[in-house]
């Protein structure tokens, strides 16, 4: 997981050094963010994002209820609406996107503008 990332951060960077860099993961990947920190210092040891400060940002599930209407943001894929109890449908949590990297310098380089 985290070598295709730092993969994509070394694309991005282009040569240029590294200071921090932003993930957003789904909830569903139930990663440990220490775990996922040292994983992801592993794979740069000796890339321009071996020194990096990862920023996890880790998404919800929503969960959209086929009862009441209601959407909800869980960090478990809940089985039932937590207003009504009915039927839910899950989406989300398997994402895995680099979101932005810094440079060193300060300039920010998005890849999702908002
Ligand atoms: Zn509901």
């Amino acid at each position: 997981m985290c070598e295709g990332l730092v993969d994509l951060v070394q694309q991005e960077a282009a040569g240029r050094r590294v200071t921090g860099v932003r993930v957003r993961i789904g909830a569903g990947h139930a990663v440990v963010p220490e775990a996922f920190g040292q994983a992801f210092a592993l794979a740069a040891g000796g890339t321009a994002a071996q020194d990096a400060e990862l920023d996890l940002v880790v998404v919800p599930f929503t969960l959209d209820c086929r009862g009441c209407g209601g959407r909800t943001e869980s960090a478990d894929a809940l089985a039932a609406c937590p207003s009504c109890g009915g039927d839910v449908d899950v989406t989300g949590g398997d994402e895995l996107v680099l979101e932005s990297i810094r440079l060193e310098g300060g300039a920010d380089v998005s890849r999702h503008p908002r």
